[in-house]
Formats: structure tokens, C-alpha cells, sequence
């Protein structure tokens, strides 16, 4: 069985953003040949003799795959079309950054195929994405999203960053009344964590940013769950809210442990037993490639204690938790006395906004308690 799943990692970036610690490869002008030739070599040598298979949504993420413009993204389409069909109805998404979008472009995208946008908002304030090293200023992001609509992609995503530090001056509340102002199917949010190796790493340890306080994080969390839901928004996962019929399709599979194949520098690939990924940096995985081999880096079998851990991890950050035994009812009583989870009859436990700020916290407890059986 081939995996209905398929990610394809577009490294590609203007500049690294301030808080980024992604895979990506910094380029002025994209070698849209290089990397679309590579990608189609990675799909021969993995895939080789094997029939199209049929697979109901596609990803490109990155990195920024809308630097690849129009015509690049629409040969990376026909290189995977070479060995998956597309089923009817396939999701197919394309990450882009709003200076990437116009008029053209989505007219080329929506020809290949593309259905579904997820822009890289981050921010509506011209102060903050400066801060943040992003490359298009607040109003970008409303023309984009009209381009987009205006092409025939209806189906768009915001992703926003929330939790910034004290020192930057920021509203919370202004930037998610923007958001919603222009009526998105679907938001993510990303709560920022400062990485060691990013400008913002070196900026902490200079002594010149910090994290924001756990109280701050809090509370734009819960704000951001109050006021997305109130606009008709279902919160169906810790950091993803969509309107009905247009939750990810392609990231839910993720969520339920579904097989996918990634394709790609740094790219992941799940067969269901099997977790494997790529070469991380765009040069090795080229390397790999111009010399004819598979461009895997690693692969792991996972183990029944990684697939305890990845169950109770995965079922409690969706809505749809999770199934658990009386003994797990007996441990997990507080969290539900203390506001974080619910309990069905059918002995289904889900987590609540509350509960989803102690994620980590509240998968390792049940994954602990799993593991003794
Ligand atoms: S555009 Fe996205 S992937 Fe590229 S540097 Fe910024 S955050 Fe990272």
C-alpha cells in the first residue's frame, strides 16, 4: 500500500527569519531547474516500477514553495503526477508567502492543481514583521488573500505567531481581529520558542530578548480560542483552527498516524512502522541525488514504547482525543476536576484549551502510565 499522504519540502527562502530554525536553503534567484529536476530524480529512484497510486492530498511546505512562482510549482505538480493520481477532491496546498502571490501566479497554481494556500502572515503590525526579519509588510498580506480569491483559491490558512517578548511591542488582539477580518478558512497558530542557532537565539543570549512569561502565553492562547471560535472557527487541534469542511486534510493525517511519504531536503516519510527522512541541507540531498542515490539521511522502526508515546501525544492534541481503560480514568480524574479534559460515555478523554497548554506535560503522564501495562 502506497501512502495517500505526500509532503514535498521546498527549501527555498529570501532571507531566514528571526526566529526560524527550519531546513531551508537562502537564495536571491531560486535554481528552480535544479530543484524540480531533483525532486522528479527522488521520485524515480524511490518509487522506481512502481504503478500511480492514488493519493488524496498533497503538501508542498517549507521553507517558501511559492518562490518556486507559478511555472516551478506547476512542473513540481507534474513530477509527482508522474507516479501518484490525484484523487478527486484531492487537498492540494501550497505554502506561500503573501509577496509571492498575485494575480498570475494563482492563475498558474489553480491550473496545477493548487486548492488550498497557507500564508505566512505572522503578524498585521509593520513593526513586528520588520522585528521578525519577514519580507512583506502588513498590507501584502490583504492583497494576497484577494489574489488569491480572485484566482479561484478559496480555501486559504493564516498562520500567525503569538507569545512574542515582552520587549516587543506588539497587540495580540489587533493582530487576530485583522486575521479574522479577512475571513480565512482556517488559522494556525504558532506560540514562539526561541531556537539556539536563530538571530532571536543570539539576541536571548546577549541578554536583549527573552521568552514571553507562561501568563502571557496563557493568555493569547486562550484569547486566540475565544475569539476564533466565536467567529465560527472549530479550534480542532492545539494549534489549528478551521472553518467546517475545511480542517487540513493533509495535517490530520499526521494527527491519526497515517502513512505519508515526504520528498524533499529534510523531508519525513512514515510507512506506518517506519519513520525515515532526508539529507537536511539542499546541497547533500542534490549531492545524493546527482550521484543517483537515495537521499535518505536516517530511518528508525519505532518501537511499541515510541508508538505508546506518539498514541497518547497525537490522540490528545486533536479534538477527537482518545480512548482510554478504567485504570486511566482513575489517573486522569484531576485533569478533568481541574478544568483540562472531558470524559464522554464512551470513555473517550479530550483535552480542553486548558488542558491543551499542558500538552506535553499530560501526554508524557498517560504515555508513563501506558508503558507499566
Ligand atoms: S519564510 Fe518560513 S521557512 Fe523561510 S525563514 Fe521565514 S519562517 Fe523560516
Amino acid at each position: 500500500m502506497q501512502p495517500r499522504h505526500i509532503y514535498v519540502h521546498v527549501p527555498f527562502c529570501a532571507r531566514r527569519c528571526a526566529y526560524c530554525d527550519f531546513s531551508i536553503a537562502v537564495r536571491k534567484t531560486v535554481p528552480v531547474d535544479e530543484y524540480v529536476d531533483a525532486l522528479a530524480h527522488e521520485l524515480s529512484i524511490r518509487f522506481p516500477g512502481v504503478r500511480p497510486w492514488v493519493a488524496d492530498t498533497l503538501y508542498f511546505g517549507g521553507g517558501t514553495p511559492s518562490r518556486l512562482g507559478g511555472e516551478g510549482i506547476g512542473r513540481a505538480v507534474s513530477a509527482v503526477r508522474g507516479f501518484v493520481e490525484l484523487s478527486t477532491g484531492a487537498e492540494v496546498t501550497l505554502e506561500a508567502n503573501p509577496e509571492d502571490i498575485n494575480a498570475d501566479a494563482v492563475a498558474r497554481w489553480r491550473d496545477a492543481g493548487i486548492n488550498r494556500l497557507s500564508i505566512g502572515a505572522q503578524s498585521f503590525d509593520d513593526d513586528v514583521l520588520k522585528w521578525m526579519h519577514r519580507t512583506h509588510d502588513a498590507s501584502a498580506i490583504g492583497r494576497a488573500v484577494d489574489a488569491a480569491r480572485r484566482g479561484g483559491i478559496e480555501n486559504i490558512s493564516l498562520d500567525l505567531i503569538f507569545a512574542l517578548p515582552d520587549t516587543v511591542s506588539r497587540s495580540w488582539e489587533r493582530d487576530v481581529s485583522c486575521a479574522l477580518a479577512l475571513e480565512p478558512s482556517h488559522v494556525s497558530l504558532y506560540g514562539l520558542t526561541v531556537e539556539a542557532h536563530t538571530p532571536l537565539g543570539r539576541w536571548r543570549s546577549r541578554g536583549e530578548v527573552d521568552e514571553a512569561p507562561d501568563e502571557r502565553y496563557e493568555r493569547e492562547f486562550l484569547f486566540a480560542h475565544d475569539t476564533m471560535t466565536a467567529a465560527g472557527l472549530d479550534h480542532y487541534e492545539v494549534s489549528n483552527f478551521g472553518r467546517a469542511g475545511r480542517h487540513s486534510r493533509h495535517n490530520s493525517s499526521y494527527w491519526i498516524g497515517a502513512p505519508y511519504a515526504g520528498l524533499g531536503p529534510s523531508a519525513h516519510d512514515f510507512d506506518g512502522a517506519t519513520r525515515r527522512w532526508n539529507k537536511s541541507a539542499y546541497v547533500d540531498w542534490l549531492r545524493a541525488l546527482g550521484a543517483d542515490r537515495d537521499p535518505i539521511e536516517q530511518s528508525e522502526l519505532l518501537t511499541e514504547e515510541n508508538k505508546i508515546a506518539e498514541r497518547a501525544y497525537l490522540g490528545l492534541r486533536t479534538v477527537e482525543g482518545l480512548v482510554i481503560s478504567d485504570a486511566e480514568i482513575e489517573r486522569t480524574k484531576p485533569w478533568i476536576d481541574a478544568g483540562w479534559a472531558r470524559l464522554d460515555d464512551k470513555n473517550r478523554l479530550r483535552l480542553s484549551p486548558l488542558g491543551w497548554l499542558r500538552l506535553d506535560a499530560l501526554a508524557a503522564d498517560l504515555t508513563l502510565l501506558r508503558s507499566r501495562y
